[in-house]
């Protein structure tokens, strides 16, 4: 633990200038989110005219009617506009709000609603947890007519749209009071170990932010998603025989089989899974179902416990562990700067004494650019981990010797096309848009690797 802590005090001398050099902070993350969303805009414009190619791809070509592929196009064409429109706008709503000093006057606006309950402005985490909630509703109502134009008039006119003007209002309001029901202990949990554990705190927080995630593993399926979705057992049939005893032959510790009302909101259909080491849960969409034929489902399971099965959720979670704890390290350096505080034009008195909450949320809006590239990463790794999970797919037949899926490469790659024809997916990609923006390798890709994967005895003669 010394030699953890002496590591970051090293990092904390050469970021020491943080704290003794008057630096403009706000007209850096001014710059920097608007170089992001200029670089993100620009992405678009490159992907935006393949919306208008009259054909699709040549190996793509006969899983696509002339008609489907219109209908792609059009939606692509339509999601776009409204990506460059809703990402420019967003981003003009937070550079206003920036400049006009929103966060200062969220914070003296949590004071006195604090005061009116009778608490001074020592109560520093109570102050907290009311300034999150006058941010988020400050910077989240003005998207929410994107919100509604998106899934009444985008969606809708793609024949997508399930959802209810009434469904949308209780949606709304149960993910705000989810949101205050975790989001407050969550937060005040987060803010306390800052107090209790002074500068040392990096091990602390790590250990808080991993028990709290197992904690949502098990909370999510169990109380959040059935507040929004059903899930039913899987009924008995063919696709449930299937799945089970696929996951008994992989030893896979499959603990609830679950079918979701995803089209209760939308067509748009998936599968997944989740849980703890040794107990896990399978959700598949009612659409999934209804789209594909049971064979081609279980391929599209096969694929997900091949992620299971290389333990790609754990990497995942690891990389984000690093990723948490680089931010935590450099952190201390801008945890007790008033200076910083000052840059952003928040009071002399507040600034003395800079509140965690404010000095974290700053903190992260100077990592703006760091992050866009965290992400790039993170999509290298993910595209990585699909192409592994494809390929776990075609080789079952020779891990579980078993004969039947010699053509488990064909069924995934006819779910694939399905899922992507009723979703109506993007054909045509941009490479530097799909760097950017894909955790999933595009259609065309996997559909190649998954010929690749076959086993030489069920490859295509040449
Ligand atoms: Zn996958």
């Amino acid at each position: 633990m010394d030699f953890l802590h002496n590591q970051l005090a090293v990092v904390q001398r050469q970021l020491s200038f943080v704290a003794t050099d008057s630096i403009d902070w706000q007209s850096y993350v001014q710059a920097f989110s608007w170089i992001v969303c200029i670089f993100e805009s620009y992405l678009l414009l490159r992907q935006y005219p393949l919306y208008s190619k009259t054909a699709p791809p040549p190996a793509l070509a006969e899983h696509f009617t002339a008609e489907v592929f219109a209908k792609s196009q059009a939606y692509g064409k339509d999601k776009a506009k409204f990506s460059l429109v809703s990402g420019l706008y967003k981003q003009t709503v937070d550079s206003l709000m920036l400049h006009y000093g929103a966060y200062p006057w969220a914070w003296n606006v949590a004071g006195r609603i604090v005061g009116k309950m009778g608490y001074s402005i020592d109560y520093e985490i109570l102050q907290s947890i009311a300034f999150s909630a006058v941010v988020y509703f400050a910077s989240s109502i003005p998207s929410l007519p994107f919100n509604i134009y998106s899934t009444f008039v985008l969606e809708e006119k793609h024949g997508f749209n399930k959802t209810t003007p009434s469904l949308f209002v209780t949606d709304l309001l149960k993910g705000w009071g989810i949101g205050f029901v975790i989001g407050a202990p969550f937060l005040a949990a987060f803010l306390w170990v800052f107090k209790w554990a002074g500068d040392r705190f990096v091990p602390w927080l790590m250990a808080f932010l991993i028990t709290f995630q197992m904690i949502m593993v098990i909370l999510y399926p169990t109380v959040i998603q059935p507040l929004f979705n059903k899930l039913s057992p899987l009924a008995e049939g063919e696709l449930r025989t299937r799945i089970e005893s696929l996951a008994t032959k992989l030893k896979f510790p499959l603990k609830h089989l679950y079918e979701i009302d995803g089209s209760k909101r939308s067509s748009h259909s998936n599968a997944y899974f989740f849980g703890l080491p040794w107990s896990k849960h399978i959700v598949i969409f009612d659409t999934l179902i209804k789209q594909s034929k049971a064979e081609e489902v279980e391929a599209v399971l096969a694929h997900e416990l091949g992620h299971w099965y290389y333990m790609h959720p754990t990497k995942m979670l690891l990389v984000s562990q690093f990723h948490i704890f680089t931010i935590l390290g450099l952190f201390p350096a801008f945890m007790h700067a008033p200076l910083f505080l000052r840059a952003f034009g928040f009071d002399k008195q507040v600034a003395a004494k800079p509140p965690t909450i404010l000095a974290f949320m700053l903190f992260q809006m100077i990592l703006i650019p760091l992050e866009a590239f965290v992400g790039i990463g993170m999509n290298i790794v993910s595209r990585k981990f699909e192409y592994e999970a494809d390929q776990f797919a075609c080789e079952l037949k020779d891990r579980l010797k078993a004969e039947d899926m010699s053509n488990m490469g064909d069924r995934l790659g006819r779910a694939l096309v399905t899922l992507h024809v009723k979703n109506l997916s993007t054909v045509w990609v941009d490479w530097l848009y799909s760097a950017y923006h894909h955790s999933h390798p595009t259609l065309t890709e996997r559909l190649k690797a998954l010929e690749m994967y076959k086993p030489t005895s069920a490859k295509k003669e040449l």
